[in-house]
């Protein structure tokens, strides 16, 4: 039998927690609990959870920072942000410090489950052979491994920069739409304004990959359609 996967909820809203607790439970999954940015810190280290919510206003360290620290140690783990509807930058934020999703207060659980289920889903699904691209402009992708370099060097992706990127890679110089890329790597079969998070990953994605991320040449945009890899 497989087993359980595990989800950490980082919130200091004791109500919520449980709440949120409560479903995932109901759904399968086992659950950890951290109630301040430190305490969650420490238990993603420590409990190696396959999925973390991350409150931003947290006691001791704010949902960001613990965010931000744990890609800086090469902690790769599905982070979604709960954040508040009003702030809209903070969505941005959450992404371009590595978040892979957000999710603003207050949801229905049953949109969180769904995304929590979209983001496990990707972790565990194997990459087919068949998406491997050779070396384009010193970049090489290593499906086997999970592994991309550049010019030889290892580059360290979120999971979902590295899901996008195989997607695109896999189908070179077919152009797709936002929209596309967020059913077809996301995983949503709603949008609304999600758009934006494509946007934000593809810009993110290209600061690591690219040679001069200003003048990309590995992954392109077609103006008003959307994005594609660099053709053979
Ligand atoms: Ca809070």
């Amino acid at each position: 039998m497989e087993e359980k996967k595990a989800v950490l909820i980082v919130e200091d809203e004791k109500s919520i927690v449980d709440i949120i607790r409560f479903n995932l439970e109901k759904e399968g999954y086992a659950v950890l609990t951290a109630y301040d940015g430190e305490a969650g810190l420490s238990a993603a280290r420590t409990g190696r959870p396959d999925l973390i919510l991350l409150d931003v206003m947290l006691p001791k360290m704010i949902g960001f920072d613990v965010c931000r620290i744990l890609r800086e140690e090469g902690n790769n783990v599905p982070v979604i942000i709960l954040t508040a509807r009003e702030e809209e930058a903070d969505k941005v934020l959450g992404l371009e410090i590595g978040a892979d999703d957000y999710i603003t207060k207050p949801f229905s659980m049953r949109e969180l489950m769904a995304r929590v289920k979209a983001n496990i889903r990707r972790t565990a699904m194997q990459q087919p052979a068949e998406s491997a691209a050779p070396t384009v402009g010193g970049l090489t992708i290593d499906p086997e491994n999970y592994q991309v370099s550049k010019h030889g060097k290892p580059i360290a992706l979120t999971q979902r920069e590295y899901e996008l990127l195989t997607f695109l890679a896999g189908h070179p110089g077919k152009v797709y739409s936002r929209i596309d890329l967020m059913e077809q790597v996301w995983n949503y079969d709603y949008v609304g304004d999600d758009v934006r998070t494509v946007d934000v990953t593809v810009r993110r994605l290209r600061e690591k990959i690219e040679d001069d991320p200003a003048n990309p040449a590995l992954i392109l945009t077609r103006r008003g359609v959307g994005y594609y890899f660099a053709g053979p």
